[in-house]
């Protein structure tokens, strides 16, 4: 079923309205493609009514040069919120590098009705439901490329995706229309595809990549500066 803004039960996301997603790219809220993330929502929604329990829209600038590609939403953050990286740690660190950078404007404070505004950069995930443990499998990681695929196809300016982990890289190829054998993931390598985008890898900004060290500020710097000298 579609988003239906005069339907109290199935509102639009608030990422659909002060920066609507440019999509004919986004699943239906009961998009019922992955039985476990499906029945994952379901409970989630019995669980927590009031949470946005549904497929997460991409959200940003429809002018956008740059894409950042992220996994999956968190369960008590994009899940609970309805905007890709907001309201859980996720969103701290790739928030503030994009204000850093003079990509965003507004203050974030984790509501998609914080008034933050993206400028010239979309955000999406590899896949658009919560799965369990953070973890979807490779069945749900392929059966929901093609959203981001569409999702991508929409953005009339794009020219960088910036990959958030091995799996956003690898969904991220395969929507770019690149060979994943020709293009190995690494944090902050820049490569250059056939069909003209250019993709940026990361490592992911999770909590737990943040909390060991294994991703720092001046490293998630360093992989935006090269998505900027890309562009
Ligand atoms: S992850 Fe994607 S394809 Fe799978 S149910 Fe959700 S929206 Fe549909």
């Amino acid at each position: 079923m579609e988003p239906n803004p005069a339907d109290p039960q199935h509102p639009p996301s608030p990422a659909e309205q002060p920066q609507a997603s440019p999509a004919p790219a986004e699943p239906p809220r009961d998009c019922p493609l992955c039985p476990r993330l499906a029945e994952y929502r379901a409970a989630n929604r019995v669980a927590h009514p009031d949470w946005f329990n549904a497929p997460v829209p991409g959200w940003g600038d429809p002018k956008a040069w740059l894409c950042v590609v992220g996994l999956a939403p968190g369960v008590t953050g994009a899940n609970r919120t309805g905007r890709p990286f907001t309201g859980d740690h996720a969103g701290l660190l790739l928030y503030a590098t994009l204000a850093k950078f003079g990509l965003s404007h507004g203050v974030f404070d984790a509501r998609p009705d914080d008034g933050l505004v993206l400028d010239g950069v979309f955000i999406s995930n590899a896949v658009r439901c919560v799965p369990p443990e953070n973890k979807p499998v490779p069945a749900e990681i392929h059966t929901c490329r093609q959203f981001l695929t569409a999702q991508l196809a929409a953005l009339p300016n794009l020219k960088v995706v910036l990959a958030l982990g091995t799996i956003a890289h690898q969904s991220a190829v395969k929507a770019l229309g690149g060979k994943l054998p020709k293009v190995p993931f690494a944090h902050a390598a820049v490569h250059r595809l056939h069909t003209g985008y250019t993709l940026v890898d990361s490592y992911h900004c999770s909590r737990y990549n943040t909390n060991t060290g294994r991703l720092t500020a001046p490293m998630f710097e360093e992989a935006f500066a090269a998505a900027i000298a890309a562009r």
